[in-house]
């Protein structure tokens, strides 16, 4: 369904505004309108992101091609590593130069400040899987990873967004100093000095450094970070998004990713791209730890899975909380180089 229709057939639910419900409180509305400058945006970047694969192959240098490829894995990092594992689920403490790191990668990634996105995803993880979900849980693919980008939120998105704790992100001086200065951090680490280093220091064409260097690497940390929440329609488990002769059914056997991470968010080997334990964010979380600047690096161990889940059948609680409790229990009892010996632990 496009994005036209599926505005149309919500039309026909939800007025514009706000709806008066049977006991005569105000409703807010639930219809997404579409967000017109996002929809030309993206428009102009993917017309002059795939020109840039074609000046990949016509009128690039290779330092270029290293230079972007660079660049391209740190702003993916700053999303993964820092906003979603870090700053949004807590799943271990950096100090405060990993911090500025971090937040200075994520800035590479171009889509908003790390508060702003660790709002937005928090709202996913309290909403999702119902029609109140910014990206779209209970649809298909394409309107989690594309129409939840050219839309603006509902007034009642909007509202909820509104009730997201945030006091521990709005404590974090890394977090709120990038906040403030966002749009500066954006064009001076984002787009000037990317664009600017092909043309001073190796002198290639000015066509690689903005449709390679900028608009082709803008296009590809967008989509890979996009996957953050859209992935599970990929990797998930729910047959009901994916055909059993797809390819992809290799990958979804090995895993189960964004089940388990939505049940516990707090594991730090939980992969954004299908893996668990293996992928180069964990991997770049565990070379953090043992540097010594990050720690309580959390996770959840098999025998706190199985407390957890006896718990869970002995006291009739809510599965996700026995499990939480019982993953913290353990946390307390391994050591914690735990990620140094990550198969006695796992
Ligand atoms: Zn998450």
């Amino acid at each position: 369904m496009s994005a036209k229709e599926t505005d149309e057939s919500e039309s026909q639910t939800h007025s514009a505004g706000v709806q008066n419900s049977s006991d005569n409180k105000p409703k807010l509305s639930t219809k997404r309108d579409s967000s017109w400058p996002s929809v030309l945006f993206y428009i102009h970047l993917n017309i002059l992101g795939l020109y840039g694969i074609v000046v990949l192959f016509t009128n690039t240098c290779f330092t270029t091609v290293i230079f972007t490829s660079f660049l391209t894995g740190i702003g993916i990092l700053g999303v993964t590593c820092g906003a979603h594992r870090l700053w949004a689920h807590h799943s271990y403490t950096a100090s405060t130069s990993l911090k500025i790191v971090l937040m200075l990668c994520q800035t590479m990634a171009g889509q908003g400040s790390i508060y702003d996105w660790v709002k937005n995803h928090r709202l996913h993880h309290e909403t999702f899987r119902t029609s109140n979900d910014p990206y779209y849980s209970e649809k298909e693919f394409i309107d989690a990873h594309v129409f939840a980008q050219i839309r603006s939120l509902s007034p009642h998105q909007e509202e909820m967004l509104k009730a997201v704790d945030m006091k521990d992100l709005e404590s974090d001086k890394v977090v709120m100093f990038q906040k403030r200065f966002y749009w500066i951090l954006y064009f001076v680490f984002f787009v000037l000095l990317p664009i600017n280093a092909p043309l001073e220091y190796w002198n290639d064409s000015v066509q690689a450094a903005i449709f390679v260097a900028f608009s082709l690497r803008y296009l590809i940390v967008l989509n890979a970070t996009w996957l953050v929440n859209s992935s599970h329609f990929i990797w998930g488990l729910d047959k009901r998004y994916k055909p059993s002769d797809s390819n992809m059914i290799f990958l979804v056997t090995k895993t189960n990713w964004p089940q388990y991470h939505y049940l516990l968010p707090w594991d730090y080997q939980t992969g954004e791209f299908g893996s668990y334990g293996t992928g180069c964010t964990t991997g770049f979380i565990r070379v953090f730890a043992a540097l010594g600047l990050a720690t309580d690096l959390q996770t959840m161990t098999s025998d706190a899975v199985k407390t957890g889940l006896i718990r869970a059948v002995d006291t009739n609680r809510p599965v996700v909380e026995c499990l939480t409790e019982a993953g913290r229990e353990a946390m307390q009892t391994i050591p914690s180089d735990h990620y140094l010996t990550k198969d006695k632990y796992k």
